[in-house]
């Protein structure tokens, strides 16, 4: 049986008439309440009702006028504002004795008029929360009908548990997002100039499609992004103490840009950063893991948040850039064929500028760092300059190397492909290959073992040359006549082409060896992709006799999961 639950809304009550109908305590109550929402409340209880001291308090000071008669029909459709014909706007029953709550319940939900009776859920339309105010912010809480004294006690509890002052921050923060608002037409005039654009722009490749080369529109709310990143990421705490200076901060100095100035960083005291010594640098090394942003790890989710600078590769993909906070500056490698020394080179020296500045600089890359992501290079490289691997709390050098696993492609594009690289009694081994050598020079073929899984990285471009070496001896090894003693691979055996896995384009191009130049030719190639061959590729997806290959398209190995990303900070 479906359970239902109540459309909790707010109502703006400004200038409504209420109807409240007797003269206890709780009728006091209610008068008080539709008060504080701006409404008008109208007591209706005759002159010989013996009223609660509250409610003769409010009525002696005149907040609450009083229509000393027993309810009539004609009283809904009279009392009202006269821009709604007179119907009042709602009704509260505050007796239980109330001798006609039942007609009254029927003639107001015949006439669309909110009504509200005491214990009597049947006869309401609706029911009001039990609320913690302060400020503007207002919790409620409804158990919808099981117990007003538990909703009661958990509202409780749930203000217990907030920072003292979120009301005033939600006032400070409310202004600042309505100043925000009201700038955001100027500051969209100065943009449109282009002086924002990234250097990504020579990365059109869906795949890369990168942070703000699109965002002329993102750059014009960056402002509104980065107070969505506070809201967001600041601990309450430090939010619900938000101070004019803080405000101040964030409305000037975004426009180019920034890190965060020390003062909004969320953990420093904004008031203690002008002792505190220099910061040891870090350099982070994360793995991003194939494409989606649920392969992330926790670690380097967590890393990404942390980081003062982030320095992506270009394959690190769009739905990771996108849990990038917005303050934090991104720059991608600008790799293409030809520039990728350099490219690594110029991301290196920005690396180490930043971290001897003390701050925590996150090297984004796609995978797994270590499996042809030239982590060890990079290491090696920052080792250079002063900054140690980290290693159980030891301070070594200027700073901190750290380097954090991802999930490799290597492993998790098969998996996507419903290949299992290591199956009993089909595959006993895995090799993960690079399809290009050093230079652009073919590396040494791997030999051909029944029960081996071989995964190719770096390898579709040259499909034909790789599937050439595998299935026959190279020109050196026949000149050399030491041709006999490598095991080729038979031109039967399966393989697949796995490209773009876990993205939502992703591809899967299930054939032999014999037959994957011809596929990859007239499928066309859609990088970054891979080349699985070896006899476990078939044991789940076997082709059909005669069938040359089978493409499979799509990606929906994650969508059980839904698509909030709600990790704790
Ligand atoms: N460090 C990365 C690999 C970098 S080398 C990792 O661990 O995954 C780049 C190669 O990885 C590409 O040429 C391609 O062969 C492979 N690759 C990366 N992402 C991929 C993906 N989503 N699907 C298929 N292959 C991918």
């Amino acid at each position: 049986m479906t359970s239902y639950v109540s459309m909790l809304t707010a109502t703006d009550a400004r200038s409504h008439i209420h109807l409240i109908i007797g003269s206890n305590p709780l009728a006091a109550a209610r008068c008080g309440q539709s008060l504080s929402a701006g409404a008008s409340p109208i007591l209706l209880v005759s002159e010989t009702a013996e009223l609660h001291y509250a409610l003769q308090k409010r009525i002696d000071d005149g907040e609450v006028k009083w229509v000393k008669e027993t309810f009539r029909d004609e009283h809904l459709f009279t009392l009202g504002r006269e821009e709604i014909d007179h119907v009042v706007d709602a009704v509260f029953v505050t007796s239980a004795r109330e001798p006609s709550s039942a007609h009254i319940s029927t003639l107001c939900k015949r006439n669309r008029i909110p009504v509200n009776v005491v214990d009597a859920p049947q006869l309401c339309t609706f029911s009001l929360l039990s609320t913690h105010v302060d400020g503007p912010l207002q919790i409620g809480i409804t158990t919808n009908g099981r117990g007003c004294k538990l909703a009661s006690r958990i509202r409780r509890e749930v203000a217990a548990s907030l920072p003292p002052n979120l009301g005033s921050a939600c006032l400070r923060l409310g202004d600042v997002r309505r100043k925000i608002q009201e700038e955001d037409h100027l500051l969209h005039m100065a943009l449109a100039d282009g002086d924002d654009i990234d250097d990504s722009i020579d990365q059109l490749s869906t795949f890369n499609k990168l942070v703000t080369e699109a965002d002329l529109d993102a750059a014009k709310n960056r402002r509104m992004r980065w107070l969505s990143q506070i809201c967001e990421y600041w601990p309450l705490k430090r939010l619900a103490a938000i101070t004019d200076a803080d405000v101040s901060n964030i409305l000037q100095s975004y426009t180019d840009l920034p890190s965060l100035p020390p003062s909004l960083n969320p953990n420093s005291n904004s008031n203690a950063h002008s002792n505190t010594p220099q910061k040891r640098g870090r350099i982070i090394l994360a793995g991003s893991g194939p494409g989606h942003p649920d392969l992330l790890t926790r670690a380097t989710l967590k890393a990404i948040r942390a980081a003062d600078l982030i320095l992506a590769d270009k394959l690190v993909p769009q739905g990771v850039l996108d849990l990038i906070p917005r303050r934090t500056p991104v720059r991608i490698a600008r790799k293409f064929p030809g520039n990728a020394d350099a490219a690594q080179a110029e991301l290196h020296e920005l690396a180490v500028a930043a971290a001897r500045e003390g701050k925590t600089v996150l090297r984004l890359k796609q995978g797994d760092p270590y499996v042809y992501g030239r982590g060890g290079e990079e290491v090696e490289f920052f080792r250079g300059q002063g900054f140690g691997l980290a290693r159980g709390g030891v301070e070594n050098g200027e700073g901190d190397v750290v380097v954090l696993p991802g999930v490799t492609s290597a492993l998790s594009a098969p998996l996507f492909a419903g290949i299992p690289a290591t199956q009993r009694d089909v595959a006993d081994q895995v090799l993960i290959c690079t399809g290009t050598g050093k230079k652009g020079k073919a590396p040494v073929p791997p030999e051909f073992v029944a029960s081996r899984t071989v995964v190719f990285l770096m390898a579709l471009h040259r499909v034909a040359g790789l599937v050439g070496e595998l299935t026959e001896f190279l020109d050196s090894e026949v000149e050399k006549g030491e041709g006999k003693r490598r095991a080729l691979w038979p031109r039967n055996t399966p393989c697949a082409v796995i490209e773009r896995a876990s993205c939502p384009d992703q591809r899967v191009i299930r054939t032999t060896l014999d037959k994957v130049v011809e596929a990859v030719e007239q499928e066309g190639s859609r990088p970054p992709g891979l080349l699985v061959v070896g006899a476990a590729c078939e044991f789940l997806n076997k082709l059909q006799k005669g069938q040359a290959w089978t493409v499979e398209e799509g990606f929906r190995g994650l969508d059980f999961i839904g698509d909030e990303l709600d990790l704790g900070a």
